[in-house]
């Protein structure tokens, strides 16, 4: 089993076989998938992403890098059909939730009107736009904007929750998503059977009684953004998760502590005064040799 474990590798193998494939519509769908995500994500590269600082390989010379150019990091071009079809899983998986939650009116946040492209917040699903009163219809929810301008600080909570005075977060537990995430926790409930080394998915679920430690970083750091810079009251995020092998599903709550998060902000606030003097900050992993983060834009400059 273990040497079947997807890695995800640079694209252009994955795209070679896609070409390869017997059946030339199956090809044709992988190519367009990946040419797709060849393409700029259109993600802001002028603000630091919660996802990225919460990463324990978080480099900050390689951030400050990032936003002086406001280029999208090379690794994210770097992917597999597979990989992005977990993303597109989780799309969807959100949108499930997310829906359920509108159709109860339990959902606060900001919401696009289609016909007049206004965003405006309400704390439960409004009946019309009230800008220009289109329709229900025409009115899509655009989650929880969570942004500390001075700090260069932009990210998005999935969901809110007025009556909890909660974030809420949504989930995917899969095969898939656990070898890229957490390779080390999937390992831990490999097991040896007559048809090789697998994964004891029940017991793995069983045992699943927290949210994974990065997914908890982050919404310490979307409460401390919310409270701080939003006001937004946070005093809890609950998060629901679906594991992909039997649709089953758990809830959890991380209370606030604000505590947690002041590393980071401190982080952030330093390299904010370094692009203001415009001096690099040193690599916070290996100091003046440098990281593979941040190495990589040293390669940019030659
Ligand atoms: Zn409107
Ligand atoms: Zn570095």
């Amino acid at each position: 089993m273990a040497s079947r474990v997807v890695k995800g590798g640079p694209g252009l193998t994955e795209y070679l076989n896609a070409a390869k494939s017997a059946e030339p519509l199956f090809g044709d769908i992988q190519k367009h998938v990946l040419d797709r995500a060849a393409q700029p994500s259109g993600r802001r590269q002028d603000v630091l992403h919660p996802s990225e600082m919460v990463k324990t390989d978080w480099c900050h010379l390689a951030a400050w890098h990032r936003l002086r150019l406001q280029v999208e990091p090379a690794e994210k071009r770097r992917t597999t059909f597979t990989r992005e079809n977990i993303f597109e899983e989780g799309h969807h998986t959100h949108s499930k939730w997310q829906r359920w939650l509108t159709d109860m009116g339990r959902l606060a946040g900001d919401w696009h009107c289609l016909s007049c492209n206004k965003v405006f917040w309400d704390d439960q699903t409004p009946a019309c736009c009230p800008y220009c009163s289109a329709s229900r219809r025409c009115i899509e929810y655009a989650e929880v904007p969570l942004n500390a301008d001075p700090l260069r600080i932009g990210g998005k909570a999935d969901g809110y929750s007025s009556v909890d005075t909660a974030l809420i977060e949504i989930k995917t537990l899969g095969l898939g998503s656990l070898r890229f995430e957490r390779p080390e926790f999937l390992e831990r409930y490999v097991v040896d059977t007559d048809h090789g080394r697998v994964p004891d998915m029940t017991r793995l679920w069983r045992d699943f009684r927290r949210p994974l430690p990065t997914a908890v970083r982050q919404v310490q750091l979307y409460m401390y953004l919310a409270n701080h810079f939003e006001e937004l009251p946070a005093e809890k995020t609950i998060f629901f998760y679906d594991f992909k092998p039997t649709q089953e599903t758990k809830c959890f709550t991380v209370t606030y502590d604000e505590a947690f998060s002041e590393p980071l902000i401190e982080a952030a606030a330093s390299i904010v005064d370094c692009l203001q003097t415009d001096t690099p900050p040193f690599c916070n992993h290996n100091g003046r040799s440098g990281c593979p983060s941040c190495l990589e834009f040293k390669e940019d400059d030659r």
